[in-house]
């Protein structure tokens, strides 16, 4: 059986980038930079004033107080553009252009005007450069800003409208298909009869693949029925970059989704990963072109299995820089059981009184227990052979995206 670490690696070898799109700024948040962002002009674009006050000449304010003569006026986009002699000052606002000669702003607080507002007193002395931030200190014209493979966060929409990124080229969206088998399911708006439950995994799969930048669309269930199953893979495969299916992966007699991927002609990369929980995964590609993953039912396990391998191809395919989920040291509060295989176990991460990072494995009742999942925010990893993990240990812990 293939480690966590080798399906990885097959999954990145077969996921095919999508070609970038541009966007119209306001539609650039969560996308994946396809470009480097290139800055277009100095920041600031000239000595600006932090504060509110009188641009001066820091050699006229050394010795308090000193009467200066106001000769003009400095605004927020209307600078004063004379040159400012030796005892003479500029009434300046903040954001607004330093004129030539001012070497120090003293904010307001410090003076009082006098005759009628033609001179000001200044108060107190200042360094040279105070309340200055020069030109090109912040960003350089032709700087690299943000890379190509960064996803835009909220901070970075004001780095491209700032360099005039009215559009912005990102990587495209990957369409999800989500597919549920199992004849046990009726969806959420219908009371479950005998036997039965209510999907839920769809819901989950769907919001995993949309944090993870994809568009998703949900396909009626599918049942246990092969005759069904395959024209559903079909008909999903026909509008979308990847499916992902759960249940029916396992040993079970009514465990259609392989032979269904096999008789549609399908490539199967692999169908075990030595994972816990999460054995049975079947990755495979569909004669169009189209990757597949089929998870297994269980609700934990699909949370696992998504976010180890499913999510890694999507951000793959849109050109992430860092397609793998954000890995940290935390300090097991709890001890642990492992296995033979790879282990990741829902846990809850927080700060402990010491700095450090403090794993809680959750109570669970295995692999069916979403509702102690609804509660996890990372999974604590348990090396593959390692019987136990006791209780203070320093451990793997990977993020759940959320
Ligand atoms: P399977 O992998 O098909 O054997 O399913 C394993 C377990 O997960 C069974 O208990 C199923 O009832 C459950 N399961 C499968 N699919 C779903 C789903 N879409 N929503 C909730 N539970 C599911
Ligand atoms: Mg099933």
């Amino acid at each position: 059986m293939i480690t966590v670490a080798e399906a990885i690696q097959i999954i990145k070898e077969q996921t095919r980038r999508l070609s970038p799109e541009r966007v119209e700024i306001e539609d650039a948040l969560g996308r994946f930079l396809a470009e480097d962002i290139i800055a277009d002009c100095d920041l600031p674009p000239f000595d600006r004033s932090q504060m509110d006050g009188y641009a001066v000449r820091a050699a006229d304010i050394q010795e308090p107080p000193v009467r200066l003569r106001i000769v003009g006026e400095s605004a927020a986009g209307a600078g004063w553009h004379n040159e400012l002699l030796a005892g003479q000052a500029v009434r300046i606002m903040t954001g607004a252009p330093v004129p030539n000669g001012a070497d120090t702003v003293q904010q307001v607080e410090f003076t009082r005007e006098l005759d009628e507002g033609a001179s000001v007193e200044i108060q107190h002395t200042a360094d040279l450069g105070r309340s200055i931030v020069r030109r090109a200190d912040e960003i350089r014209s032709g700087e690299t800003v943000l890379r190509a493979g960064e996803r835009i966060n909220a901070a970075m929409m004001a780095v491209l409208a700032s360099f005039g990124y009215a559009k912005v080229s990102v990587g495209q969206e990957p369409r999800v298909a989500v597919l549920a088998t199992g004849s046990e399911l009726v969806p959420v708006s219908q009371k479950p009869g005998q036997d039965q439950i209510r999907d839920s995994n769809n819901y989950s799969i769907g919001a995993y693949a949309a944090l993870a930048g994809a568009s998703v669309e949900l396909m009626p269930l599918a049942g246990d029925d092969p005759g069904r199953l395959k024209p559903q893979i079909t008909s999903a495969a026909e509008r979308s970059d990847v499916v992902v299916t759960s249940g029916g992966v396992s040993m079970g007699v009514y465990d259609f989704t392989k032979t269904a991927l096999n008789e549609l002609g399908a490539e199967i990369f692999f169908e075990r990963v030595s994972l816990r929980p999460g054995k049975p995964i079947v990755f495979a590609r569909l004669p169009n072109g189209v990757l597949v993953f089929g998870l297994p039912g269980n609700p934990v396990s699909v949370s696992v299995t998504f976010n180890l391998f499913a999510r890694t191809s999507l951000l793959a395919m849109q050109g992430a820089l860092e397609p793998a989920l954000e890995e940290e040291w935390a300090i097991l509060e709890r001890s642990v059981k492992g296995s033979d295989r790879e282990s990741y176990l829902p846990g809850q991460i927080r700060t402990g009184e010491a700095g450090h990072l403090l794993a809680q494995p959750l109570k669970w009742g295995g692999s069916s227990d979403f509702v102690a999942l609804a509660r996890a925010n990372v999974l604590i990893k348990v090396p593959a052979g390692v019987a136990m993990l006791e209780i203070g240990t320093t451990v793997r812990v990977v993020r759940l995206p959320s």
